[in-house]
């Protein structure tokens, strides 16, 4: 899952046109705005992406230190209904919706 999500980003990355693109490139302002929505929605792709990876990332390194399967939150245990959903889940359902009413 986090060789996927690593592929991905790193396609997205090869996608994106570099910052200094522009300086070689002749400036069309019609051009110039599609360009700009694309790379903008490259970008949101990019950062859900580069979350997923984050969350990945920790999953892997709760099963490292044996705490998978625990709410980071409470540590009670997550079911495992949810964790065949979501497998990087951190938190048990309770805990999880208290984090997102937070955000
Ligand atoms: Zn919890």
């Amino acid at each position: 899952m986090r060789a996927e999500l690593d592929r991905t980003i790193s396609i997205l990355q090869g996608e994106r046109p570099a910052p200094q693109a522009g300086a070689g490139y002749p400036q069309d302002s019609a051009d110039a705005g599609s360009t700009l929505s694309e790379a903008d929605r490259t970008e949101a792709v990019l950062h859900s992406a580069r979350g997923q990876r984050d969350e990945v990332a920790a999953a892997l390194t709760r099963i490292d230190e044996n705490t998978y399967g625990r709410c980071t939150d409470c540590g009670g245990e997550i079911p495992e209904g949810r964790l065949d959903a979501r497998p990087d889940a951190a938190r048990c359902v309770g805990c999880q919706a208290k984090h997102a009413r937070r955000r």
